[in-house]
């Protein structure tokens, strides 16, 4: 038995909500719609005043939260263990699908499915002990049957990329040419919204068009390598779904709004057939919009639509269309099951068909060398435990062979040993950089533990092996929810006043540039005030991003610079010897063409000279040339070491240098959060920032605070307050709408 597709109702809240029309029954799940037959002449057909409509719920001033908890939480677990979803809003424009699946990116408390979706996926993923959970995210819009990619990379501002098609497989349906971006956190994936929003924007003015006139789909890929599954989660802003009589457009707005009529009623239909049992053929092709939603449709995933409704009597007509359509997708009956990844029927078959084959080569070849009653089974359990117990006697030394009879215990103990060997590797790897204690020994744990209070985060510092020392060191930088920022503007004010003195250097160098060149610049120093007193006295105009730099260097970056610059000189030490090596290599070939050169001088003086045999008819070859063969022999062999050093070199300078980058991204990126903090926010936003407050930095979107107009100041306090109880969760959300904003503006700044 399958489940039923779920369909919600949600009115927007209005001031002229129509009581007399629209009535709620008292289990909120039925919603009744009456009309006096003489208020709509003939608009509606007269045969029916009254209607009645059964539904999962009807959210009426519902909060976004309350409305998640209803819609897309389950659906979203469910993602998380394999079955696809798709949440569709549908209703006519300005009823709040955007409202719903979006939300206003403004603020915390009002974001959207989308959000609360992505926060889910990463809180599940964060609490998951042995996850391997991969999450990739793709924006697609459909306008005018053509295929969008919010998120191009390749075409600005969303374009629509005409390369891009709908593609039927095996696994299911997908977009070719729409690109899908691996994330790795919850601010990640936000940054990708909104950038897909801003896109949607952009698009919307180039092309004159109105959004509500497209579909835009959000998805969200998840894959758990470690369990083998895999799903997606569709979440489906739907164009506005008013009547093309309504609307009375011409032209391309015509078009614009057939189109949309079109694949929405497509849509429709594919409903209605899709509740049909006996029906076959399902017209999923029929529009771009019904092909791609095929396997979101198609009846093995959780389902979820969300009829948005305005309250007013004036758009009654809109309303029930809305309410007919959210009844007619309860009909749908789903059969959800989970996508393995790795176990799609067609593979199971064909590796059941090669198996056979092999199995038949195998007894072929056993019967031709005369071998029978090889068994090429897999092993029982009583096998198994035979054994075990035969390795563990050929490790005692109690037997000196183990017996194969069969191939596929030869596999089962090569298994065993490399466990157990590798088991002694890690185990002495891990001797060499720490001490282990045994985790019985309450007593020296206890004692280990006192020591590393207070530098915990150098507690697994290792001893220097490259690579471990790297990446080990790249932690403590890493910013996590929860945690306070190693680099908060917070920090600053514990270490001011500065010991040193701010240096000023003779030109604004850009931030970047300073990095990467920032152990060769040298500044021509000039006194001027310490920044605690710059901060303290709030100037006007924040001290310049290179004299900050160097600030931030000495006192709350100084761990990040250091790791910085140690990783340099790692890899200042690797291209050292690395050009060591190759002036070597350079070396040793010029002598080897020198001893070849001699070699055959000394062959055509001898060829000259008559050449000597041997009693056997061998070449005989003076001491000379026999040394110079012996030290070409030894040449080639010095050749050939250093040729595999320099390449060994050559791998691990290209891994450094990604660790350099990192850090120098790294380090820049905690500059500008801790800038922006220390400077350019207010000092009464300071203040509440401050450890006892409950914000934390990097919540308030940047361009909020600075573009605040004297009169505006009321407003954001009274925004600050409502975003005060949200706590550390609105972190990510404000991170990326505070980094999408700063593109929009920079992007406007430059096109100024
Ligand atoms: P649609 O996407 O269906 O065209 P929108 O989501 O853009 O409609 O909503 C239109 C306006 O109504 C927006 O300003 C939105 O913020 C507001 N709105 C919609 N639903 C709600 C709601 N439930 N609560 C508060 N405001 C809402
Ligand atoms: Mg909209």
């Amino acid at each position: 038995m399958g489940t039923k597709v779920r369909a919600f109702v949600r009115v927007k809240p209005t001031a002229h909500f129509a009581q007399d029309v629209i009535k709620f029954g008292p289990d909120n799940k039925s919603i009744d719609i009456y009309i006096k037959k003489d208020a709509k002449k003939g608009v509606v057909n007269n045969k029916q005043t009254d209607w009645s409509f059964k539904l999962d719920g009807v959210l009426h001033n519902t909060s976004q939260e309350m409305t998640y908890e209803t819609v897309a939480k389950k659906l979203v677990s469910e993602a998380l263990t394999g079955y696809n979803g798709t949440i569709m809003c549908y209703g006519q424009t300005g009823a709040g699908k955007t409202y719903t699946m979006t939300g206003a990116t403004a603020e915390y408390k009002h974001r959207g499915i989308i959000p609360r979706a992505v926060q889910q996926v990463f809180k599940a993923i964060a609490c998951s002990v042995d996850s391997f959970i991969t999450v990739r995210i793709s924006y697609l819009e459909i306008y005018n049957e053509t295929l969008c990619d919010l998120l191009s990379t390749t075409t600005s501002s969303g374009a629509s990329d005409m390369q891009m098609a709908i593609v039927d497989c095996p696994q299911g349906v997908y977009v070719k040419g729409l690109s899908i971006h691996s994330v790795s956190d919850e601010e990640d994936a936000l940054n990708l919204l909104f950038e897909g929003e801003t896109n949607r924007v952009i698009a919307e003015h180039s092309l004159n068009k109105n959004s509500s006139r497209s579909h835009c789909i959000f998805t969200i890929y998840i894959e758990d390598l470690y369990i083998c599954i895999n799903s997606k989660i569709n979440l489906i802003d739907l164009a506005g779904s008013e009547r093309l009589s309504k609307t009375g457009s011409e032209g391309r707005v015509l078009k614009e709004a057939a189109y949309i009529n079109k694949s929405l009623s497509f849509l429709e239909q594919i409903i209605i057939a899709l509740a049909d049992p006996k029906r076959e053929h399902i017209p999923f092709r029929q529009s771009k919009l019904t092909h791609v939603l095929k396997d979101s449709l198609g009846g093995k995933c959780n389902t979820v639509l969300v009829a948005n409704i305005c309250g007013e009597a004036l758009h009654v007509e809109e309303t029930l269309s809305s309410l007919r359509f959210a009844t007619r997708m309860k009909w749908i009956t789903t059969e959800p099951v989970v996508n393995v990844t790795y176990d799609s029927e067609e593979t199971v078959k064909t590796l059941e068909k090669e198996i056979s084959l092999l199995k038949q080569e195998l007894a072929m070849h056993d019967s031709l060398v005369n071998r029978s009653l090889v068994t090429y089974g897999p092993l029982t359990d009583v096998q198994v435990a035979e054994i075990k117990s035969q390795i563990h006697e050929y490790l005692k030394g109690a037997i000196d062979e183990i017996d194969f009879f069969n191939t596929m215990l030869r596999g089962c103990c090569f298994f065993f040993f490399s466990q157990r060997q590798q088991e002694g590797e890690v185990e002495t790897r891990l001797r060499s950089k720490y001490i282990l204690i045994d985790k019985n020994d309450f007593a020296t744990i206890a004692a280990a533990q006192k020591v590393m209070a207070g530098h915990l985060q150098h507690a697994l510092v290792p001893v220097p092996s490259y690579k471990e020392i790297n990446l080990v060191h790249l932690f403590p930088s890493i910013r996590k929810e929860g945690t306070k920022s190693l680099f908060s503007g917070r920090d600053l004010a514990a270490h001011l006043p500065s010991k040193s003195q701010v240096v000023v250097p003779t030109k604004n160098l850009d931030v970047k540039e300073k990095a990467r060149n920032e152990d060769t610049v040298k500044n021509d120093a000039q006194p001027s005030k310490p920044i605690s007193e710059e901060i303290s006295q709030r100037p006007s105009s924040p001290p310049s991003k290179a004299v900050a730099f160097e600030q931030f260097k000495e006192e709350c970056g100084s761990e990040i610079n250091r790791i910085f610059k140690e990783n340099k000189s790692i890899l200042l030490a690797r291209r050292k010897r690395s050009s060591t090596v190759a002036r070597r290599i350079n070396i040793i070939k010029q002598e080897m063409e020198d001893i070849k050169k001699a070699l055959e001088a000394e062959r055509q003086e001898r060829s000259q000279q008559g050449e000597y045999v041997d009693e056997k008819g061998r070449l005989i070859i003076d001491e000379k040339e026999f040394l110079l063969i012996m030290k070409l022999k030894d040449l080639k062999e010095e050749y050939r070491c250093s040729y595999a050093e320099l390449q060994d070199l050559k791998a691990e300078i290209q891994y450094c240098q990604h660790l350099v980058d990192r850090c120098r991204n790294k380090l820049i990126s905690e500059f500008e959060i801790w800038y922006s903090e220390s400077f350019l926010i207010p000092t009464y936003v300071q203040n509440a920032l401050k450890p006892s407050g409950n914000i934390r930095p990097g919540m308030i979107p940047i361009n909020r605070v600075m573009c605040l107009e004297e009169d505006e100041q009321e407003r954001f306090e009274r925004m600050q307050e409502a975003m005060l109880p949200t706590g550390p969760d609105s972190v990510a959300f404000y991170k990326a709408k505070m980094k999408t904003d700063q593109k929009v503006m920079s992007a406007g700044h430059s096109s100024l």
